[in-house]
């Protein structure tokens, strides 16, 4: 299972339903056109006509779109779709298929983001009885205007498959959406939402993996836990606020004091354990001392006087035998003899 370091959270959600709609009133809108002149050519005027009426119609939602006006944008397309579909059916037949776009209301009367869902609902079931009408009214009966065989299978396949086309894209946009949101999910149950350091649950997970790929003959790996030192005095004068912001400052410099590989975690309150793979226990504790050092150069903002942060760190390196669980007992004792000797310092727990 790779781990890599935890993503970006995005930031506000691009309206991606608004974007879709607006590309569909182009997409329409020009269809439309290319079917309006179709029709003056092939001598069918009322479809024609129909045909710039519908081109209207999508100007108009495209420009209630950039309004952010939604509802009646889509309120104006189904309507368009519906009144587009059973006047072609009557008057140049079911043959022609421009039945098929009602279905299509289905689909996004439920995956539209605006209306309530009541409405949504109706509109999808209203879709849904509307086609069994038209196919009960318009399905077998014989149309006012008779077009030739093979235009007349032309817009039979062209609007099969552009209802489907339309169908595969929403599909593919669900698809899209949902693993969106599944990714935003993963990150979020992985964060810290303060420090926006790996959380506990994770770095236990990250942990185990390296611990497994150690004890199969790769390499090894190095666990630091530091904790703040005297922080409840922290929070206790200058109050929770300069408190948290201590925290973001000091899970910054431990992140930014690591490589990219290894893995900062927030292992409590004010703890933070540090996973350091391929590092042996003299680098680890280079890096321990340059981690103390960093913190040392932060302070709280304490008005005239600024108060100076410390954290002392206990260090080990996982055995062979041993499991993540009893380093990491090591690592908490050898910060416990380090809080126990003054604090502000790295202890180094030999190996078992
Ligand atoms: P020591 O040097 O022995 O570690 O002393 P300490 O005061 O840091 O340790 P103690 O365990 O007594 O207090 C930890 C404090 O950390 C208490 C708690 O209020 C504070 N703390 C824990 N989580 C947060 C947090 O998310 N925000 C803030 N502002 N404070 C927190
Ligand atoms: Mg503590
Ligand atoms: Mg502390």
């Amino acid at each position: 299972m790779p781990f890599l370091p935890t993503p970006k959270l995005g930031s506000q959600d691009t309206p991606v339903f608004e974007r879709l709609m607006l590309l569909t009133t182009a997409i329409a809108g020009a269809a439309h056109a290319v079917f309006a002149a179709v029709f003056v050519w092939v001598g069918v005027t009322p479809m024609a006509w129909i045909n710039l009426a519908s081109v209207l119609c999508y100007v108009l939602a495209a420009l209630l779109i950039r309004q952010h006006v939604l509802l009646p944008a889509l309120l104006l397309m189904g309507g368009e779709i519906v009144c587009h579909s059973v006047l072609a059916v009557w008057l140049i037949g079911w043959g022609t298929g421009f039945h098929f776009y009602v279905i299509l209301i289905v689909p996004v009367a439920i995956f539209s983001t605006s209306g309530s869902w009541a409405l949504r609902a109706s509109l999808a079931v209203a879709a849904g009885l509307g086609y069994m009408l038209m196919d009960w009214i318009f399905g077998r009966a014989l149309p006012p205007i008779a077009l030739p065989e093979a235009v007349l299978h032309t817009l039979h396949y062209f609007n099969l498959a552009s209802a489907l086309t339309i169908l595969a894209l929403l599909a593919l946009l669900y698809r899209h959406l949902v693993q969106k949101a599944e990714a935003k999910l993963q990150v979020l149950a992985c964060t810290d939402p303060l420090t926006q350091l790996h959380n506990r649950r994770f770095a236990m997970e990250v942990a185990q993996h390296e611990a497994a790929v150690y004890q199969r003959g790769g390499r090894p790996l190095a666990l630091v836990i530091g904790d703040i030192d005297h922080f409840k005095q922290v929070n206790d004068q200058h109050g929770h606020a300069q408190g948290d912001r201590a925290l973001k400052a000091v899970a910054r410099v431990l992140r930014d004091g690591v490589r990219e590989v290894d893995h900062v975690a927030r292992w409590g309150g004010e703890e933070f354990l540090m996973l350091l793979p391929g590092t042996d226990e003299d680098e680890a504790e280079q890096v321990a001392q340059r981690l103390r050092e960093s913190v040392g150069s932060l302070s709280v903002d304490a008005g005239a006087v600024p108060r100076p942060l410390s954290i002392t760190l206990g260090l080990t390196v996982l055995g062979r035998e041993e499991s993540v669980e009893q380093a990491l007992a090591r690592a908490d004792r050898a910060l416990y003899l380090g809080k126990q000797a003054g604090r502000n310092r790295v202890v180094v727990a030999a190996q078992a």
